[in-house]
């Protein structure tokens, strides 16, 4: 394993993104040997700490990982420095720069530069300005500027964003972060799909009846309700890591598994969303807000009832939707989505549903046979199902259905990298694949305003209760063309 050298320039040290995530996944690129001697962090917040302080805070983050050992930490957090910052005071970017290059010489870094923005997306675009105004980019080395979402509230804000950070950096040095696509069972779709001679050539219109994605999750608002408010399901959920999960399974082959190519072939695919009329919009997508219920024994809050929610909030929590491509390899084949709080059970899992065979020659009654599904279990479990048909035992030739089903064991997922780890390692690396470019989420963008400028103009919000699969309007959007959603539980 080769070494990877960097200064890391982190915007927002002293959050729960930094602590709970960005801590711990470096200290696994750590104690994998990813990172060794020729790294410093520099955290950055308001506060006005110490580097001692900050050692214990980074301490306090990685120490109960089953992997430390109390010399591993020590050295892992003397790599830590902190430099209190106002995002909006110049001078204190002279004083980063300077403590950057003093840790590079210290450690030998060689002008190496990650910039992650791990604080609230409205500081973006002004800790991008700065670091071109006050030179903070290294002639030698690498630049490389990593980026949380939400990115943008709607296209034209997300544009904007876009316009500003793009002024000091490049496209191929700016690094978009939706966590999903560091999931082991995300990227795993590619591998199903391209490295499996009895799935390749049946992925399309002609062999495929829908695919159905669906994100639920069983909590509640919980303490987000500040941001939740003006964000809802749609902007939180489907707008990213849904439409992400949609192009891997639906985007072409690239030729080869480089990120040049894998995100030509992904940027053909979000130009080819078929777009809804408002109108439409309103038809093929439908929201909902949970309301109270009792829940294995428990009432539990209505949306409306959460801190921090507005009595008459209209913010969705619940969102459902047919989604169309317009390309030869999809045209009319729906995707359904949905996605949710206080659903039934959290899971993330996608369902393809193949057409049943032509002609069912073991029928007496002419009923089709069972359609093969395949389903890919993102989380909370891993792994994959394939339904298929068998002859029931005995003197007969009923079919009847089957699984094959394969579950990665829990202790083999414990030792495999976390997202944020994986996406890490991708940027020391210098691999795009996992993160999303403008030109997806210019798309992605679009296709989510008229969703939402549909609905705005109505004033109704339908409701579901918690612990249930959302409203009937979900169901609904299946059923009306005779089918049903995989996923019940
Ligand atoms: P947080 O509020 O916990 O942390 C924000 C950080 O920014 C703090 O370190 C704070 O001191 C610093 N900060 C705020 N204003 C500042 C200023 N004017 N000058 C200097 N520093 C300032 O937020 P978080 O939950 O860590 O989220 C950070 C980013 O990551 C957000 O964009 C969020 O949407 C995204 N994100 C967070 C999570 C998560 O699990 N927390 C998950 C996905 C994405």
């Amino acid at each position: 394993m080769t070494e990877k050298k960097a200064v890391i320039i982190l915007f927002g040290g002293s959050g729960d993104l930094a602590k709970r995530k960005l801590y711990p996944a470096l200290f696994q690129l750590f104690v994998r040997g990813d990172l060794q001697e020729h790294f410093a962090v520099i955290g950055t917040a308001r506060r006005p700490w110490s580097d001692e302080y900050y050692q214990e805070i980074v301490t306090a983050a990685v120490t109960n990982l089953p992997q430390a050992t109390t010399k591993q930490v020590k050295a892992f957090a003397s790599h830590f420095y902190y430099q209190s910052h106002d995002v909006t005071d110049s001078a204190h970017y002279v004083t980063l720069k300077t403590l950057a290059e003093k840790l590079d010489k210290q450690y030998d870094i060689g002008g190496n530069r990650i910039y992650y923005m791990a604080m609230a997306p409205e500081f973006f675009g002004v800790i991008a300005g700065h670091i071109k105004s006050e030179n903070l980019l290294t002639p030698d080395g690498f630049n490389r500027l990593v980026i949380e979402k939400p990115f943008g509230h709607d296209h034209a804000s997300a544009k904007e964003l876009n316009d500003s950070i793009s002024a000091t950096f490049d496209e191929n040095q700016i690094y978009r972060i939706d966590h999903y696509l560091g999931k082991e069972m995300v990227q795993g779709i590619l591998a199903l799909r391209f490295g499996n001679q009895i799935l390749e050539p049946l992925w399309s219109k002609d062999y495929i009846d829908n695919i159905q994605i669906t994100l639920a999750e069983a909590v509640g608002v919980e303490e987000r309700a500040g941001y939740y408010e003006s964000s809802g399901a749609l902007r939180d959920m489907v707008q990213n890591h849904i439409m992400q999960l949609m192009a891997y399974l639906t985007m072409e082959k690239p030729d080869t598994f480089s990120p040049e190519v894998v995100h030509k072939v992904k940027d053909a695919l979000f130009s080819s969303l078929h777009r809804y009329t408002p109108e439409e919009a309103a038809q093929n997508f439908i929201r909902a807000q949970y309301v109270s219920a009792d829940v294995n024994g428990q009432t539990v809050n209505g949306y409306r009832q959460e801190d921090g929610v507005a009595e008459d909030s209209m913010t969705e929590t619940f969102v459902a939707g047919k989604l169309l491509l317009d390309t030869p390899r999809w045209e009319g084949t729906p995707i359904y989505l949905r996605t949710g709080k206080r659903l039934t059970r959290k899971s993330t899992q996608v369902t393809v549903t193949f057409k049943p065979v032509a002609n069912n020659i073991f029928a007496t009654d002419g009923e089709p046979a069972a359609p093969n599904r395949l389903t890919i279990y993102v989380e909370p479990t891993q792994g994959y199902r394939l339904e298929i048909n068998g002859k029931t035992l005995g003197q007969t030739f009923a079919l009847s259905q089957e699984s094959l089903d394969f579950r990665h064991d829990d202790a083999s997922v414990a030792k495999a990298p976390e997202a944020y780890e994986r996406l890490l390692l991708d940027v020391l690396r210098g691999d795009q694949t996992n993160f999303t470019r403008w030109a997806e989420l210019d798309q992605s963008w679009q296709y989510v305003d008229v969703i939402r400028q549909a609905w705005d103009a109505t004033k109704a919000m339908p409701t579901y209760a918690a612990g249930t699969m959302g409203p009937q309007a979900s169901m609904d959007l299946l059923t009306d063309s005779g089918r049903d959603w995989a996923f019940k539980p």
